[in-house]
């Protein structure tokens, strides 16, 4: 999968594709889809959510730019596969899911990797993790129509943050950086496509009223 992904991508970052090969995506599937865990593809995993498509996992990483002591928070555990990445490559990885079957599932993979730096929480990420802030960088797996205020408040100085901002059928992957003087800039990025950031400062529904 990870030599696929630097031929038809060119990805470069050696730290992230390091993290790829380390961590098994088919331990993230369902059963019935382990054959197709290594394909480029996003994959349902129940709940209407998807695992997100490695080159995007990748991508999204990438972008983070991270070092090893870093605070991270991820907004959409999902399968728990991305956050198994970003465990790999951070000090620590603050993690929220709104639907608390797949919390639960995502903890269990986690354990079953034994990753000792990472912690899953069952609630409205769209409000961040203030008792965990400041992060030196934030990450959100959802799709929202515009990042959430409270997630840019509590990114550090010098902090990065990606997220895929749009509508619901499209969006771009905007990374925020939060320079040390306060003052934030978006970088626009590539054309993606992520189920939706539900919550108090996402999407009030599936079906698309901010
Ligand atoms: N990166 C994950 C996929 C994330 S899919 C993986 O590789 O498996 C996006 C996830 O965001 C879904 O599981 C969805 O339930 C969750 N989500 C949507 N709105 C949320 C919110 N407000 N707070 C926390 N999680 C949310």
């Amino acid at each position: 999968m990870v030599t696929k992904l630097v031929k038809h991508y060119g990805l470069r970052d050696e730290r992230v594709l390091a993290a790829l090969e380390r961590v098994p995506r088919h331990l993230f599937v369902p059963e019935h889809l382990v054959n197709d865990a290594y394909s480029d593809r996003a994959l349902p995993i129940g709940c209407e959510q998807t695992i997100s498509q490695p080159y995007i996992v990748a991508r999204m990483t990438a972008e983070l730019d991270m070092r090893d002591e870093d605070s991270v928070l991820e907004i959409g555990t999902g399968s728990g596969y991305q956050t198994a990445i970003l465990a790999t490559l951070a000090r620590r990885v603050y993690s929220i899911e709104r639907v608390g079957q797949l919390a639960r599932q995502a903890i269990g993979r986690i354990q079953t990797l034994g990753l000792p730096n990472v912690k899953i929480q069952v609630f409205d990420g769209t409000v961040g993790w203030s008792s965990a802030a400041p992060f030196e960088r934030i990450l959100v797996a959802a799709a929202a129509p515009r990042v959430p205020d409270a997630l840019l408040d509590q990114l550090s100085p010098g902090g990065r943050l990606v997220i895929p901002e749009g509508d619901q059928h499209e969006q771009r992957l905007i990374n925020y950086r939060k320079h040390e003087n306060g003052v934030v800039t978006r970088h626009i990025g590539e054309a993606v496509r992520f189920v939706p950031l539900i919550g108090r400062h996402g999407w009030k529904t599936k079906e698309a009223t901010p």
